[in-house]
């Protein structure tokens, strides 16, 4: 009988959360509700000097936004928790010390100039740089005279000769010869547990039966079986590990702050939907076999396996996101999308929040919702409804003081001022017949002076349905104190 699956997300959250990690918990997630198994999330907290109670938060808030629920973890607790590896420091030192008392482990006591001295000369006969098993067979004295020295050891994992190799779901067999892989630390000299004996401890005690991760961590993975093995973990119960390729920037570079904006936080408040990001990351690498575009979070947990995800690095496409994120905001309804909006109006300081106000808002996001990708943009499409002292942009003003612009104003307010229908289709009639028809001007001409002494700018919403959310008086006083420019 095949067990029942438990898939882990662990990040170190020493930074906001980045498009890697977020795709490798979205993966995660998705083949745990794919298969009706379990899906964990434990905060790897165990480096105190990086990873800062605001970024766990953080971390948490994150994945929530994201709409990926965990059945075990922060907040929601379980059987296996704690979730924060800092509260399990015990664990840790327990099973450091049954390690040396089995003879797995050891107590090292060279010091970081001795080790490198060590790796400097193995360079310099061309040798992998690596710990030489110095401490590996201290004898009581020698342990004694290091002690005497005021010297405090390292625990180190002793790896035996040979090699390992596992099946990786995504890349197949896998096989790492020992002698590229020296004995490892386990424990610093303050007694702080490292990363290999952590994760692999808190795997097998959290019953975890798929480790679906980035390739980062591949080179980790035979310390961890190493780990397992010192426990006495049996074979069956080791966790199967599938490890997914690169997130590359455009430039075929890895994804960094360099080559794209990596943090989610950054999506979050650029105004990404969180569905658009999960859309696109999810097509990141993995497809169903496909080709399309769209993925909800429902189809993802239907058809998601390990099997189709792609071995080779995914290309992270800032353009492709927008676009999704375009199609997304399109597919809001009115309700929705002014839910979104609000907090961007209100950041940007366009709006207070008054009735008076969001009543205006709502009127006026029909108009924009098929020109946006993302919703940082709404604050300038719309600022000119609220602004205060209005004022052209100005790059903009020549725009409308040359003459030719002076006519145009002057023959729009004529026009205009009269109409009682203040309806976008009867401003449009308007100026059409007067402006296009009868002076003969082409539209882009005609419109764009309007359009900047309305607006302030040459870049807004359509001009008609503008100048109707705006109204007819502060239409028309704009245009004749631009004429007054
Ligand atoms: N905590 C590790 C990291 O964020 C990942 C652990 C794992 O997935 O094995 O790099």
């Amino acid at each position: 009988m095949s067990k029942k699956v438990k898939v882990r997300f662990a990040p170190s959250p020493t930074g906001d959360l980045h498009v890697g990690n977020i795709r490798t918990a979205l993966f995660d997630w998705a083949y745990a509700r794919h298969t009706g198994g379990t899906f964990l999330f434990r905060i790897e907290d165990t480096d105190t000097t990086r990873v800062t109670d605001e970024y766990i938060n953080a971390a948490i808030d994150t994945l929530k936004w994201l709409g990926l629920d965990w059945d075990e973890g922060p907040e929601v607790g379980g059987e296996n928790g704690p979730y924060l590896q800092s509260k399990r420091l015990d664990i840790y030192s327990h099973w450091a010390a049954k390690f040396i008392e089995q003879k797995d482990a050891y107590f090292c006591y060279c010091s970081p100039e001795e080790l490198e001295a060590v790796r400097e000369q193995q360079r310099a006969a061309n040798e992998a740089p690596g710990y030489n098993g110095h401490c590996r067979d201290l004898t009581p004295e020698q342990i004694a005279a290091f002690k005497a020295q005021g010297r405090a050891g390292v625990v180190r994992m002793r790896m035996p000769d040979g090699g390992t190799t596992f099946n990786d779901l995504i890349r197949g067999e896998m096989a790492f010869d020992h002698k590229f892989v020296p004995d490892f630390v386990l424990v610093r000299a303050d007694g702080s547990p490292l990363y290999t004996l952590a994760v692999a401890v808190d795997d097998i005690l959290m019953k975890v039966t798929h480790v679906l991760r980035g390739e980062d961590l591949l080179s980790s993975t035979p310390r961890q079986i190493r780990v397992y093995q010192a426990m006495g973990v049996a074979l069956e119960d080791y966790p199967v590990f599938a490890h997914l390729p690169f997130v590359m920037g455009a430039d075929n570079a890895k994804l960094s702050k360099r080559n794209g904006e990596v943090s989610i936080a950054w999506y979050r408040d650029k105004g990404f939907l969180p569905e658009a990001i999960c859309n696109y990351l999810a097509l990141l690498g993995w497809s169903p076999g496909d080709d399309r575009e769209n993925v909800t979070m429902k189809e993802l947990c239907e058809l998601f396996t390990v099997e189709k995800v792609n071995s080779s690095p995914a290309r992270f496409d800032m353009k492709k996101l927008e676009a999704i994120n375009g199609d997304k905001i399109r597919a809001l309804t009115i309700d929705e999308f002014l839910t979104w909006a609000l907090p961007f109006l209100t950041k940007a300081k366009v709006i207070t929040g008054t009735a008076d106000e969001i009543a205006l808002v709502k009127r006026a996001l029909p108009i924009i919702q098929e020109r946006i990708v993302m919703f940082s943009e709404i604050p300038a499409m719309l600022n000119f409804l609220f602004v205060k002292e209005f004022a052209i942009e100005a790059e903009s003003l020549p725009k409308v003081t040359d003459s030719g612009a002076k006519d145009v104003l002057k023959r729009s307010l004529k026009e205009l001022e009269p109409l009682d229908d203040w309806s976008h289709a009867a401003i449009e009639a308007a100026l059409r017949s007067s402006l296009i028809e009868e002076m003969g001007l082409k539209p882009r001409i005609a419109f764009g002076a309007v359009r900047i002494a309305t607006t302030g700018s040459t870049i807004s919403p359509p001009l008609f349905e503008s100048m109707e959310l705006l109204g007819k008086e502060a239409s028309l006083s704009r245009i004749s104190a631009a004429l007054a420019l």
